[in-house]
């Protein structure tokens, strides 16, 4: 008796020491974050870093192309053009860092150039830095080419000349206002240089307030469910949605992930092609295996000549058409007919609910040919309906010749009158 309790308690300690330390590996992943985000245990974090070569995959974002980041369900990459402007650019620099989160900010030229200071600091915290063209000219789309070419490696100087170290250059481009162009995107390419459209905006270079700054990202990122984050970090209410739009992010499970680009010291992340797509085809959606519409080619471009008339087989003389002749017995059988009888068009009694049937609700046709069919004077709830249309209606058929009342007997029942109203629903 005491030998079994002896093993009874030992297991009971076994299973509460087992308890006690699955406890401690259970809260050892916040404290785990704590330790990655010093001073900030609630921080939001950086999850991962992935790392890509711009000449696998050129142009990223769905915004306007086919392929994106190749991230995970639940993944964000925060993006932030058009500085640095060291009021808010800072304020945004101390915020991400409060939540230990890495981002990718997009340098206009003249910017670096007025405040190189603020290029240091975002290489220094360790963010991706690539450019945005020198003076974020809102015409990519139709400049002449030698111009883009000007004004995209104005800004590469100009952001590499503010940097301590100018290969911490990212190869990414993101053309401004997305005005993308073919030419703009070739040249690109083949300076190796990555383009960066996104997966969604906030709209925060609008007059909206902050809260629907954080609306927009926190929306159109649910809509998607992962993706390219496009902000500004020049704009007040960025630097006042921000913090909200990090807390939300970090109570809806979706972790950051920090984008840098391959080197020879660190190899791209290795994904499939189907990765860089935002929602990967998958063996239960047929339309993505239906056979992509083929891109003719004409082999000739002249135009054929116009058929001539004798091609059509007409006859050129115009010849009266030749129209049947209307035999006699045709023509005098109107004669022979007789005359219909007066009693040809009385109504017959019985057939009135099925005239009415015709003008009133199905319901109230069931009624009326109950009420019809209910013997004269009848106490049913079918008897009580003879007030009203009914009554004028029984009025009327009174007053038919007599032969209608005969037909009564063959009148419509019920259930063929429910058919004919049926067939007109
Ligand atoms: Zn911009």
């Amino acid at each position: 008796m005491i030998g079994s309790s002896v093993v009874v308690r030992t297991r009971s300690w076994t299973v509460l020491l087992l308890g006690v330390f699955f406890g401690l590996l259970t809260v050892a992943s916040p404290a785990a974050l704590a330790a990655d985000c010093p001073g900030h245990p609630d921080a939001l974090g950086t999850s991962r870093t992935l790392v890509v070569d711009p000449r696998e995959h050129p142009r990223i974002g769905t915004m306007q192309y086919r392929e994106t980041l190749p991230l995970k369900d639940h993944e964000v990459v925060l993006t932030f053009d058009d500085g640095p402007l060291p009021k808010y650019s800072n304020q945004v620099l101390q915020i991400l860092a409060s939540e230990c989160i890495k981002a990718t900010f997009f340098i206009i030229g003249q910017q670096a150039k007025a405040n190189p200071e603020g290029v240091r600091k975002l290489v220094a915290a360790g963010h991706t830095v690539g450019t945005h063209s020198m003076t974020h000219p809102l015409t990519m789309n139709r400049m002449p080419i030698d111009k883009a070419e000007t004004e995209i490696n104005g800004g590469i100087e100009w952001t590499s000349a503010a940097m301590t170290d100018p290969s911490k250059l990212a190869p990414f481009f993101r053309i401004p206002g997305l005005m993308r162009a073919d030419g703009v995107e070739d040249y690109l390419i083949s300076r190796g240089i990555q383009v960066w459209s996104a997966d969604f905006p906030a709209d925060d270079w609008r007059h909206v307030s902050p809260d629907r700054v954080y609306q927009l990202a926190i929306q159109r990122l649910e809509a998607k469910g992962k993706g390219i984050l496009l902000l500004h970090d020049i704009q007040p209410r960025t630097v006042a949605a921000l913090p909200k739009i990090i807390r939300d992010l970090k109570a809806r499970g979706y972790r950051i992930v920090h984008v840098v680009p391959a080197t020879a010291d660190q190899p791209a992340t290795p994904t499939t092609p189907v990765e860089w797509l935002l929602h990967p085809p998958t063996e239960t959606t047929p339309i993505a295996r239906w056979p992509a519409v083929p891109n003719f080619v004409f082999t000739q471009t002249a135009s054929l000549p116009a058929p001539a008339l004798a091609d059509l087989n007409v006859r050129t003389a115009h010849q009266p058409v030749v129209l049947p002749r209307r035999t006699m017995a045709q023509a005098d059988v109107a004669a022979t007919l007789p005359a219909p009888g007066r009693d040809l068009f009385a109504i017959p009694e019985g057939s009135i609910e099925v005239l009415l049937s015709t003008t009133l609700s199905r319901r109230a046709a069931t009624r009326l040919a109950m009420a019809a069919e209910a013997p004269r004077g009848g106490k049913g709830k079918a008897g009580k309906i003879k007030a009203g249309k009914i009554q004028a209606a029984h009025t009327a058929a009174r007053a038919a010749p007599k032969h209608a009342a005969q037909v009564r007997t063959t009148a419509p029942r019920p259930t063929r009158l429910a058919t004919s109203v049926k067939k007109r629903a």
